[in-house]
């Protein structure tokens, strides 16, 4: 039953509360509400800024008390939206974005609201890191809790692989702490189930030695030289060490510095390349840089944290987005014909699609160590509509749906945290059933009412 949000009920939260509480006649709500994707205009009833675990506590006691939905924002990079919602409560936790690294133990604790930029300066300043996202902007918290795929995945595995513990608050307010030894069945669950079992506001990480220079960098190709590219891609992943890992992206080459000016704006591939050791990077990825001349290649030593940063500028907060994925077992040539014809159809601008070489320590992981699905998965492709022009929307919707159609029979589920929202079946694809059957019975043991539902939603069953 969800009662009316009057200036007294929301005035007897303030009087505990130590974080920002913003209503929808604050003048900062448009900013507070606000998300990555540019495409989601919502309005939630209240934004509870959290600056303690104890702000945690209470906003939930607090959206469940008036009967109101929760929406939980880290670094609010939900594609589908999941972090706000009209007429929820939108639990912000950004306030909290304290990290910690131990340099003797190379363990890093970082809270809930952090996002990889806070995490990967501090920790390269020690020579270290973790697996995170392509982009430094994305949150700690949803990245980790769907699995985390990233540029070091392939040599340290999923963002996951390296959690040790999480301190999280359940529906009930309770604080727990998950890790091996701690609540090892609700450790399982947050490392693949998402936002499910409670709100995370601290994670422990074990990080790992790495550069500060590594190899990075990409190669660009014109589209005729595509379907050889493919071809010539799919020989090299089979032998790719783990110290390298890739990404083969379709795109219009973006007016940067970088790009000579007769490429600006044209299509094509490149191929990005990520190498922790330089030598061995430079070696594995001779014959496929140089297979036909490439219009231009700027694969090279360079600081990690550059490598990091390399593609920040390209999705920038506010950019309009749909967004599709699909596990893809193999570079067939029925998908290489599927995903070279649709390229072609790709709407100017800033679309594109990403193939994701997965593999290396990520598929060293057995299925059933954590709860992430489609780990075993040698690649993924992302389909990546964007869009400026509202005008220009439908173009850019209709055509990824047209490419995830085509690639459909070459795929077995989708990555959560690149997907948009998927329904109980594709869950149950994505996890596969026993998995999904595990996670429900958690789900019911710790969110049996299902307040945590703005997510890749698992539903409670015993
Ligand atoms: P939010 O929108 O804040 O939250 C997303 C989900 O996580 C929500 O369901 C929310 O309820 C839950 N959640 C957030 N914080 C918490 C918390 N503290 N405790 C419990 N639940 C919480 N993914 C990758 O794996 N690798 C990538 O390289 C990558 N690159 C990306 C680049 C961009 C530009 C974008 C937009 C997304 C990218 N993603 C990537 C996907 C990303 O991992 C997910 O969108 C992820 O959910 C983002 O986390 P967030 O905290 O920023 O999101």
């Amino acid at each position: 039953m969800s009662t009316q949000l009057t200036p007294t009920v929301v005035g007897d939260l303030r009087s505990s509360f130590q974080g920002g509480i913003v209503t929808p006649k604050d003048p900062s709500y448009d900013e507070a509400r606000k998300i990555w994707n540019g495409d989601i205009d919502r309005r939630p009833a209240l934004i509870l800024q959290c600056a303690s675990v104890a702000d945690v506590q209470a906003a939930i006691a607090f959206a469940r008390q008036n009967g109101l939905r929760i929406a939980v924002k880290g670094g609010g990079h939900s594609l589908p939206g999941h972090s706000v919602a009209d007429g929820a409560v939108m639990i912000d936790l950004r306030r909290l974005n304290k990290v910690d690294i131990d340099p003797t133990t190379k363990r890093a604790t970082v809270q809930g609201g952090a996002v990889w930029s806070e995490v990967d300066g501090p920790a390269q300043a020690l020579g270290l890191a973790v697996t995170g996202g392509h982009i430094t902007h994305t949150g700690v918290a949803g990245l980790t809790l769907g699995g985390g795929i990233g540029h070091l995945m392939r040599k340290f595995g999923l963002t996951v692989d390296r959690l040790l513990s999480v301190q999280l608050v359940t529906a009930d307010g309770a604080v727990l702490r998950a890790s091996a030894s701690d609540n090892p069945e609700l450790f399982w669950a947050v490392r693949g189930g998402g936002g499910n079992f409670g709100i995370v506001t601290q994670f422990e990480f074990q990080l790992a030695p790495l550069g500060p220079t590594i190899l990075g960098g990409l190669a660009f190709w014109l589209p005729d030289q595509g379907p050889e590219l493919f071809r010539r891609y799919r020989e090299f992943c089979k032998t790719c060490p783990d110290e390298v890992t890739t990404l083969l992206v379709y795109l219009h080459a973006p007016p940067f510095d970088f790009v000579p000016k007769d490429v600006q704006h044209k299509p094509g591939f490149a191929l990005v390349v990520v190498g922790t050791d330089i030598g061995i990077a430079e070696q594995a990825v001779k014959a496929i840089r140089s297979f036909s001349k490439p219009a231009f290649d700027i694969i090279g030593p360079m600081p990690y944290l550059a490598v990091q940063g390399m593609f920040d500028p390209a999705l920038p907060p506010s950019t309009k987005t749909y967004f599709k994925a699909h596990y893809i077992g193999e570079l067939s040539d029925g998908y290489i014909r599927a995903v070279t014809r649709e390229a072609a159809k790709m709407p100017p601008g800033m679309s594109q699609i990403f193939v994701v070489q997965m593999g290396g320590a990520v598929a060293r992981v057995a299925e059933d160590a954590t709860a992430v699905g489609g780990r075993a998965s040698a690649f993924q492709t992302l389909c990546i509509g964007i869009w400026d022009d509202a005008a220009d929307r439908e173009k850019s919707v209709t055509w990824v749906r047209g490419l995830w159609d085509s690639l459909a029979p070459f795929s077995h589920g989708a990555y959560v945290n690149l997907s948009d929202t998927q329904d109980e079946s594709q869950l149950k694809v994505t996890y596969g059933a026993e998995k999904y059957a595990r996670l429900q019975k958690l789900k019911c043991k710790y969110d049996p009412e299902n307040v945590f539902s703005l997510n890749q939603n698992i539903l409670p069953a015993k």
